[in-house]
């Protein structure tokens, strides 16, 4: 990402950041420090690299309809969800499920596998919406999708928790 720094006397101690033609430009106090700007800049890098991820993942396919569409197959359209979408902060969880709220939100990275996997997630988190617990009859669910145990295994490869049977309801992220 190119980084254009502009240093002005009339600032006293914000520092800001917006994007121009993929650059990044960057307002800064004149006297500020050199460390303190980068760590500044640093910041702004990563923020700036992330909200581009997740509107390129989304212009991909949005996953809204992508979740409408498992709804109507595996759920005969009987859950309702809130809101869904990407986040780019999660590690090694590939998905959350808030039960209360009916929200879902799953990992970038998910994103960027296969379909078949993504898909695998997205049905497993939807699940938790009628069962939020690993229980019998949340494996129940989710075996629904004829590819649920290869997606699981493809999961645990990657380094994802896919034994995660120990969660419990009141967790707000579960895998
Ligand atoms: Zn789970």
């Amino acid at each position: 990402m190119e980084v254009t720094i502009i240093r002005s006397p009339r600032r006293h101690r914000t520092i800001s950041a917006r994007m121009v033609n993929d650059c990044l430009v960057v307002r800064a106090p004149q006297h500020v420090s050199q460390e303190r700007l980068d760590t500044v800049v640093e910041g702004f890098k990563i923020k700036f690299q992330k909200r581009r991820l997740k509107e390129a993942l989304d212009r991909k396919q949005s996953l809204r309809e992508i979740v409408e569409k498992l709804n109507e197959k595996y759920f005969a359209n009987a859950l309702k969800i809130n809101s869904i979408e990407y986040v780019i902060d999660q590690n090694s969880k590939y998905g959350c499920c808030n039960y209360t709220q009916r929200s879902i939100r799953i990992s970038h990275k998910v994103g960027l596998m296969p379909s078949w996997v993504r898909d695998y997630v997205l049905i497993h988190e939807m699940a938790h919406l009628l069962e939020p617990n690993h229980s019998k009859s949340f494996w129940s669910i989710v075996s629904r999708y004829k590819l649920a145990e290869r997606a699981r295994g493809y999961l645990l490869a990657m380094g994802f928790l896919a034994e995660d049977e120990q969660e419990n309801v009141n967790s707000e992220c579960m895998g």
